[in-house]
């Protein structure tokens, strides 16, 4: 895609600070580092987003992001990790190419805060009927 950053950082049109390479996935270091590490996880070929991205390919990035969680915690002294992957503009999506953020969290000093509260602006939801509709020609 010719308008795509990450594409162009595949190609070596943008540099980066590659930590892993394969025929299908690529991964480096995130420019705005949220925490030291933090890490993006991409497939070479452009896809949209996870949701947009054939399994074979998918499974090859989360394999890739799963190792590089694991040497943040070894190499970084990370006490943990946050595996994430935004789709589409409303969850946040910047960079329209499929890729998975690795970010190591360092406890009680890092300032980051992911946090899932329970939207009381919702009411009441009928849990069973929700989990029914999105089990629905699944
Ligand atoms: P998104 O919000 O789409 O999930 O995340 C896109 C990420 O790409 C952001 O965290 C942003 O900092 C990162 N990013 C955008 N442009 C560049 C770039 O040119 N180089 C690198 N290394 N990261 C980038
Ligand atoms: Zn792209």
């Amino acid at each position: 895609m010719d308008d795509c950053v990450f594409c162009k950082i595949i190609s070596g049109e943008i540099p980066c600070a590659k930590i892993y390479e394969d025929d299908d996935v690529l991964a480096f270091l995130d420019i705005s580092q949220t925490t030291k590490g933090h890490a993006l996880v991409v497939s070479k070929k452009h896809y949209d987003n996870f949701l947009a991205t054939p399994k074979e390919i998918m499974h090859k990035v989360m394999d890739v992001a799963q190792t590089i969680g694991q040497s943040q915690i070894r190499n970084l002294k990370a006490s943990g990790v946050n595996i994430l992957t935004n789709c589409y503009a409303a969850a946040g999506q910047t960079v329209m190419h499929f890729h998975v953020h690795v970010i190591p969290r360092y406890k009680n000093s890092d300032g980051l805060v992911i946090e899932f509260k329970e939207n009381k602006l919702l009411g009441e939801l009928s849990l069973p009927q929700i989990a029914d509709s999105i089990k629905k020609n699944m």
